[in-house]
């Protein structure tokens, strides 16, 4: 998961990449970090925790210069230790460099097992500094060719921020899995994974970076480059479904829009007599309103989230999890007391918090609950940035739709089909990755990797 974002060439850059990775806590609550450039010299702050708590005041003064590159931490990839939050800052025989990743590469372990073998000393676990160990091996004479060389050789999804001191560069891999895009403010140049940070900084969007593209920005302006051979785009739906902000445009449309279509899909699919329909707040929200929109049952909250918790998932560890359903949401009982209910829900993934939601409802006083789900059933793991580990985890890959339902405590329970998911986007379905719920994935895995990654292992 992950966000990434910087700015080149402006005299608040350390300031604006705070308030843009603000923007971007959603994206990951482990740790931030932000590298600034004054044109000579790196300077780095690293800490655990959230973007506000990482960044105090006296940090800016030390955080020179006028461009800067930050990255909020998920981890996919490495434990949840200081070592592993990024940007990953190394001097090598160029000079120095920072690099900021948002997705998963497929063959690091390989790639890392290769490099030790050849004498690389690793400071992390994390997949993102294989990258650049490739580039400070490379043999070729310019930094553009030294990343270019270097992603050649990973498989998997990047989008990635390079700060060194002189440039700033951004890529995104020739499939495109995870967003990029640039933004202008003042005539400094912004990238950042989401829009929504582009509008919390006041700049204005230009375009998304495309797939297979590196941008390299200096003072000479933008030069754009597509080195890569061209593979089929393979857009993450999930960033629709659950993981970007609604008020950010991905793969060029509006979030907050797909998801509402999701929910108008998912009542015309599956719509059931009931009183009212409520979201599990936040990321349910839209496609709940959908819902109610495309089966004409009333909307109301049932559901009350307190905002001073994070996303249940983002604490890797199960016995935190649990807990933190019970202190994110409240039923409003006066809502739901002697109600038939539609409770609306983006994605099931591993089970826990749908069934302590049905609980929550029933006990106040709701006489029925149905559960609809504004994505189809998640049964394979990503390998590409976003958290679902091990297949064994999925409730859906060792159970079907009628016997979730059971174990959920629901009257009902029907997920959109893949099909009216993808009705949903404007974007031709073909250019999105839907592994996760069909298991077909657009890199073709190794032998070796499919053993290494537990692939089909239930
Ligand atoms: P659960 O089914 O208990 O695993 O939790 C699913 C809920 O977590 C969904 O309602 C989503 O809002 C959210 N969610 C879905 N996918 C993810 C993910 N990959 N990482 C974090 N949270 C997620």
């Amino acid at each position: 998961m992950c966000g990434i974002f910087g700015i080149y060439n402006h005299n608040e850059a350390a300031t604006l990449v705070y308030l843009g990775l603000h923007g971007l806590q959603h994206r990951g609550q482990e740790g931030s970090g932000i590298v600034s450039s004054d044109g000579s010299k790196l300077y780095s702050k690293k800490g655990m925790g959230l973007v506000s708590e990482i960044f105090k005041d006296d940090n800016f003064s030390r955080l020179k210069g006028i461009s800067a590159i930050g990255h909020n931490r998920y981890s996919t990839y490495g434990e949840s230790i200081i070592e592993n939050v990024q940007p990953v800052v190394v001097n090598f025989a160029m000079g120095s460099l920072a690099l900021a990743h948002n997705g998963n590469l497929v063959n690091a372990s390989f790639l890392r097992s290769e490099l030790e073998v050849h004498g690389s000393i690793f400071q992390s676990t994390i997949d993102s500094e294989v990258i650049v160990h490739l580039i400070a091996l490379s043999r070729e004479r310019t930094i553009l060719d030294r990343i270019t060389d270097a992603l050649r050789k990973v498989k998997g999804a990047y989008s990635l921020l390079i700060l060194t001191e002189k440039e700033m560069i951004g890529v995104r891999d020739a499939y495109g899995f995870r967003p990029l895009s640039l933004g202008e403010l003042n005539g400094s140049f912004v990238l950042s994974s989401e829009t929504s940070s582009f509008e919390l900084i006041g700049a204005r969007f230009i375009r998304d970076i495309l797939p297979g593209e590196i941008v390299v920005i200096n003072n000479n302006g933008l030069t754009s480059y597509m080195p890569f051979d061209k593979a089929n785009e393979a857009f993450c739906i999930f960033e629709h479904i659950y993981f970007a902000r609604p008020d950010s445009c991905i793969y060029g449309e509006s979030v907050n829009i797909i998801r509402k279509n999701m929910g108008r899909e998912l009542a015309r699919e599956s719509a059931i007599d009931a009183d009212i329909v409520i979201p599990v707040p936040d990321s349910g929200t839209p496609a709940a309103m959908g819902f109610a929109e495309g089966s004409g049952v009333a909307f109301d909250n049932g559901l009350i989230r307190s905002h001073y918790v994070g996303r249940t998932f983002i604490v890797p560890r199960q016995s935190v999890r649990d807990f933190g359903v019970r202190l994110k949401l409240n039923p409003v009982k006066e809502v739901l007391k002697g109600k038939r209910v539609v409770v609306v829900d983006d994605s099931i993934v591993r089970g826990t918090t749908s069934k302590k939601i049905v609980t929550m409802i029933r006990e106040a006083g709701a006489s029925e609950v149905h559960v609809r789900i504004a994505s189809p059933p998640v049964k394979y793991s990503c390998f590409y940035g976003i958290d679902t580990p091990t297949r064994r985890e999925l409730v859906a890959s060792r159970m079907g739709v009628e016997d979730i339902g059971r174990q959920l405590t629901a009257d009902t329970l029907a997920y959109l089909s893949i099909e009216g998911m993808l009705k949903a986007v404007s974007t031709s379905p073909d250019k999105f990755c839907v592994a996760c719920f069909d298991g077909k994935y657009p890199i073709p895995f190794s032998e070796d990797e499919i053993n290494q990654l537990g692939l089909f292992d239930v």
